[in-house]
């Protein structure tokens, strides 16, 4: 029998410099593709207007090449799909899945406050669909006044057309059956663009004939909330390859915000790209 040809993606938001987890990450897609002929896809998601930078995404592109790393031409930019995020939201509206909602990040943790067992997801609290309960009236002053709204996926009407038996799989843990409430009432388009990390992702992954999603264990609960947006769009699911995250020698995890060594610091410090693979290497 053959083995089936992965298409893979190593999909960075160009915020700041890559580190040795995501040169990992990046080297784990790109032998999954190459080890059954697929391609390996590098995706930029910068979406994120303010915290994405051309020279981050220029060090990239830097950086994986240092790596050795080829990668299928031309990239996939998020900020240039607009169109295309927009066009399956409309889908999402038409399907009555989603709802508007007003509310702050500060609106959202003065309703859960009371409750100290207030279920959380991986991006913060799931929202208490506050906005669900709105009236019609209600929505259309707050509209007509201008006041900014983000829409959420109304997880049980998603579920009223999905149903409860939606399976994906990870090459890691086996088949997981998904469970909406890992991700709530999720957001699909965020207050200022018409899409969400979550809808792009997804649009993108079609898109793309990604059919290996490989990527860190810490996405894992957003798997649920994308596999329910890939029904819902009628797109195939593609399989998942959730791999651990590496940690330095101390054990800790390697993470952006503890400002890790950069592969750009240790391109520019005269180390070679072999010793880093050879480093990754006994990650393998
Ligand atoms: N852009 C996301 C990140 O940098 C990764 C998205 C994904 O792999 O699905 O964390």
């Amino acid at each position: 029998m053959t083995q089936k040809a992965f298409n893979t993606r190593f999909a960075p938001s160009p915020t700041g410099n890559l580190h040795l987890g995501h040169g990992y990450s990046a080297l784990f897609a790109a032998r999954k593709a190459q080890e059954t002929d697929g391609k390996f896809i590098l995706r930029i998601e910068n979406i994120d207007d303010g915290r994405c930078s051309t020279e981050a995404e220029k060090g990239i592109y830097d950086d994986l090449s240092w790596l050795g790393l080829n990668w299928d031409k031309p990239v996939m930019r998020q900020s240039e799909r607009m169109d295309a995020y927009k066009a399956a939201l409309v889908t999402l509206l038409e399907k009555g899945v989603l709802y508007p909602c007003f509310c702050s990040r500060k609106d959202i943790q003065n309703a859960i406050d009371d409750d100290l067992n207030a279920p959380h997801s991986f991006e913060g609290p799931i929202y208490p669909k506050t906005c669900l309960h709105l009236s019609q009236g209600e929505i259309d002053v707050k509209m007509a006044t201008g006041v900014p709204y983000a829409l959420r996926l109304n997880s049980e009407k998603a579920e009223a057309l999905i149903g409860r038996d939606l399976t994906w799989f990870d090459r890691e843990k086996g088949e997981q059956t998904v469970d909406l409430s890992v991700m709530g009432d999720f957001v699909v388009a965020r207050k200022d663009i018409a899409t969400s990390y979550h809808l792009a992702v997804v649009v993108d992954d079609a898109a793309q004939g990604i059919n290996l999603v490989t990527r860190g264990v810490d996405l894992f609960p957003a798997t649920h909330a994308q596999v329910v947006l890939q029904a819902l769009l009628g797109y195939p699911t593609p399989e998942y390859w959730h791999h651990k995250l590496i940690t330095d020698d101390n054990g800790t995890r390697i993470a952006k915000r503890d400002n890790p060594l950069t592969l750009k610091q240790m391109r520019q410090s005269g180390m070679s790209a072999q010793d880093v693979l050879l480093w990754l290497e006994k990650e393998f």
